[in-house]
């Protein structure tokens, strides 16, 4: 029998692998590969025995024989990181095709070795086994292979079919339970231990594991039983030499194993804290640092959000329009996760691709669908027949105590909630949060934000996210502190922790002494104290000390913001968000609900403030269900903003027309989102022309952000059609510097005060003013008071902030010169980075708010 190369690569005899159960063949006899490819393939017609849930290995069966593929050493560790397999067990597979995909750079950075040992296990099927090499003069080593199409092993089966099996009459010796403490559990390496131990001896030897049983001189047999760190096993024998077997096994079993109960099962752990094994957090390195997202410092308790926990409407009257609602919510879901799959496959991001291949399965798995049914005819909500079904689910899960189910446990919550947030969309779930809540979540939602009261939340802490992402915005809204790109070891808190949350140097303390929170309580007052003295001068406009005024607007996203804008002082609005009406539905919201909404903000402002209308930027990071996509490699250069809008003309239109309705109502102006070329804007421009004289409506100011360096470098060439420019510097800076604003570990870098983005700022304001066109900053540099200055300094007209931060804003304006902010300007054009322009500001203007 002849076994095919099943990796293209270099051959490695078995003796020169580095690990002795593969040099010494305990695991069994064959060659090794140093691959050359990322592809394993069949070697020979075969039914596939097993599948390593790590992915690393599979086992084969043909004509008697078993083969093991095991790619890589020690890869076992990665815990399936790397590996794709594109075969499970049971499937037949024909020479060459394709087994398992792996990401050799990957393995080759995190694990011992990328050699591949290919090996008979079973070496009693066997009369002899040689390099498949094709002279014999070719020395095994060195000697380069195709996948699926040189020979690499010929095999001489031993004649006579199977060995006799081993005498099974005889004393019958078992072994006491025993723990397995090796988190790996029984993997190949260890399996051809054992299964060398129990070949010296003459007595059949099994292996136990629940109902499960394998035969212990197996190594395949082994590997199928999965055993894994905190399983039980016991050693059974039969024959003559039983008791020295099962002893001999025992040891070999017990190097690492620990008294049952002892091992702690990883099912246990959630999913997050047994992705990346962490250190534990001690009292004494009790900071966890992250970066600043909104200024100020809270005390409170953890609330750990985890989107199981929201509180549904549990009862329905009318079972098959919550059946309806149901199914309309899993096809949604479906769209999104083929939707995510095509994206991260071009991304070449085949394990990410798996997980939501296997999410799409769970859609359809009956142990969650037919409890759903039930619970729906029993006169449940579809949002609370679901939740029923998928949690109970995965507590079963769970209870079988594996990592591999605790694993499909948290798919399962994971899918669950997907389906959960389509189903109930933004309005239809809230969340029990206790008072001083400190909202600790891996990442939040804009539903998250009206599902949560937010009298009861002091802060926000997420481990995903950066200054300039949507929690922040979230936060600066509500005038609380947040921190994001946190440790992720804060996901491990206990609820109810005691924490500091400290929003300005961007980090959490746990159990803060009580001096500590006396030093807090006293800012936190001065503070109250000055706000409570900007806010009574909040309606005076923002002149500086020489008699330059600047325009002081709000970043706002529905109409409870738009309430408080004339509160605090805002004399208008610079930015409305719309995608916040547009994300987290099922359906795009019509134009009647959106000129609703529109209107409802235009009134609560009045006549004489501004109203500022982005239109729709969603598109790339930010897909909506009801907006199939093509996938794309990079999604924040691609289909996003503007250009999105001017492929999805129905969408634009409606959104459009009902800005212009709106515009009857108040001081409306539009504007378009992620302008890069003239083409783009003159193709929006007309849109609104069209719909416009359409309506009848009345002209209004069209405008463009200013976010990509090209709108930036020809703002004096948009100036002569665009009534005024709004310059976006969160994505600015992003796209200027080249660092995705939403990547925690670029987060610390990303600085919007970095002279390459005031360079641009400076180039659109001096482009925007030759034609008399004002220009504004909507960006959350706006509201950073380190920035203020030279923002004036470089001549911006406006500056457009969250609501809370507007009082304060005015007051530091009012302090200000405008020369010595032209002064500031100037030098910090010529700074280094943005750690140099901070410094220079600190230095200059040491009165400003820290
Ligand atoms: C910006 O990019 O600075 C901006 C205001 O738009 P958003 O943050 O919504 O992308
Ligand atoms: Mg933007």
């Amino acid at each position: 029998m002849t076994l095919l190369a099943p990796l293209s690569g270099i051959v490695v005899p078995l003796d020169q692998v580095p690990d002795p159960a593969f040099a010494q063949r305990l695991a069994g006899d064959g060659l090794a590969l140093e691959p050359l490819d990322q592809r394993v393939v069949a070697p020979c017609d075969a039914r596939v025995l097993h599948v390593h849930r790590a992915g690393h290995a599979l086992t084969l069966s043909a004509s008697g024989l078993e083969i093991l593929i095991h790619v890589g050493l020690d890869t076992v560790n990665l815990n399936g990181k790397g590996f794709d397999p594109q075969v499970k067990a049971g499937d037949e597979v024909r020479a060459g095709d394709l087994l398992l995909t792996f990401d050799a750079d990957y393995i080759a950075t995190h694990a011992r070795s990328l050699l591949t040992p290919v090996l008979v296990t079973n070496m009693e099927r066997v009369l002899a086994i040689q390099s498949g090499a094709p002279a014999p003069s070719q020395r095994a080593r060195g000697r380069r292979v195709t996948a699926g199409r040189d020979v690499l092993l010929d095999v001489r089966l031993a004649a006579g079919g199977p060995e006799p099996s081993t005498p099974s009459q005889g004393e019958r010796v078992e072994s006491a339970p025993i723990a397995i403490a090796s988190g790996t559990g029984l993997h190949a390496r260890p399996a051809a231990t054992v299964a060398a131990a129990a070949r010296r001896f003459t007595s059949e030897v099994r292996l136990l594991k629940g109902d499960r049983e394998a035969n212990a001189r197996s190594v395949v047999s082994i590997m199928t039983l999965e055993v894994i760190g905190g399983d039980t096993v016991t050693v059974v024998a039969r024959g003559s030499d039983a008791g020295a077997a099962v002893a001999a096994i025992v040891q070999v079993l017990r190097a690492g194993a620990v008294p049952p109960g002892g091992a702690k099962s990883a099912a246990a752990a959630p999913a997050a804290a047994r992705a990346a094994p962490r250190p534990p957090m001690t009292q004494a390195s009790g900071l966890l640092k992250g970066v600043p997202a909104s200024p100020g410092v809270a005390i409170g308790r953890v609330f750990q959000l985890r989107h199981d926990d929201e509180v549904l409407q549990e009862r329905s009257a009318d079972p098959s329009h919550e059946r309806r609602a149901l199914d309309a919510a899993i096809a949604a879901a479906h769209l999104q996760l083929e939707a995510l799959q095509a994206r991260l496959a071009t991304e070449a991001d085949a394990d990410r691709v798996a997980i939501f291949a296997a999410h799409q399965e769970l859609l359809e798995d009956p142990e969650v669908l037919d409890p759903a049914a039930e619970h729906i005819q029993a006169g449940a909500t579809a949002g609370y027949a679901w939740r029923q079904a998928y949690m109970g689910q995965a507590e079963r899960l769970l209870e079988l105590r594996s990592e591999l189910l605790a694993g499909r446990a948290a798919d399962l919550r994971d899918v669950g909630r997907r389906v959960l947030h389509l189903l109930v969309g933004r309005d239809g779930v809230s969340h029990d949060v206790p008072a001083d809540s400190i909202v600790v979540a891996e990442d939040l939602a804009p539903s998250d934000a009206a599902s949560l009261d937010r009298t009861l939340v002091r802060g926000f802490c997420t481990t995903m996210g950066s200054a300039t992402s949507h929690v922040a915005i979230l936060a600066r809204g509500l005038g609380i502190p947040a921190v994001a790109g946190i440790d992720p070891r804060v996901l491990d808190l206990p609820a109810g922790t005691r924490v500091v949350l400290d929003g300005d140097a961007g980090t959490l303390q746990r159990d803060p002494s009580a001096a500590e929170e006396a030093e807090i309580v006293r800012r936190q007052e001065s503070s109250a104290r000055r706000r409570t003295a900007e806010l009574a001068v909040a309606a005076e406009p923002a002149v500086t000390r020489d008699g330059h005024r600047v325009e002081i607007v709000a970043n706002i996203g529905d109409v409870d913001e738009a309430r408080r804008v004339p509160e605090v002082g805002g004399e208008g609005v610079g930015l409305l968000r719309t995608e916040f009406l547009f994300m987290e539905r099922r359906t795009a919201p019509t134009e009647d609900e959106q000129a609703a909404v529109y209107e409802a903000i235009a009134r609560a402002l009045g006549p004489e403030r501004i109203l500022v209308i982005r239109a729709l930027d969603v598109g790339g990071d930010k897909p909506l269900p009801y907006l199939p996509m093509a996938a794309e490699a990079n999604p924040f250069l691609g289909e996003r903003g503007i250009r999105l809008l001017l492929n999805r003309p129905e969408i634009f239109a409606s959104q459009v027309r009902a800005i212009l309705r709106a515009s009857r109502v108040g001081k409306v102006a539009i504007m378009f989102p992620m302008i890069s070329t003239i083409a783009e804007w003159r193709a929006a421009r007309d849109v609104v022309e069209r719909e416009r004289l359409a309506l009848e409506a009345p002209a209004l100011p069209v405008g463009i952000m200013i976010e990509t360096a090209s709108a930036a470098l020809l703002a004096d060439r948009f100036a002569r059609e665009a009534d005024f420019f709004s310059i976006g510097t969160n994505d600015l800076t992003q796209y200027t510097l080249a660092m995705d604003r939403t990547n925690p570990r670029l987060a610390p870098q990303v600085d919007a005060l970095h002279p390459s983005v005031l360079r641009l700022i400076e180039r659109a304001v001096a482009g925007a003013h030759a034609h008399r066109r004002w220009v504004g900053v909507c960006g959350a540099l706006a509201g950073d008071p380190q920035a203020v200055p030279v923002l004036v300094g470089l001549g911006v007209d406006e500056l457009s902030v969250s609501v809370p931060l507007v009082p304060a804003l005015k007051a530091q304006v009012r302090a200000l010169s405008l020369a010595e902010c032209r002064a500031t300007a100037e030098l910090a054009l010529d700074a280094a980075d943005g750690a140099e322009v901070r410094a220079l500001v600190a230095g200059r203007h040491p009165d400003g708010p820290s």
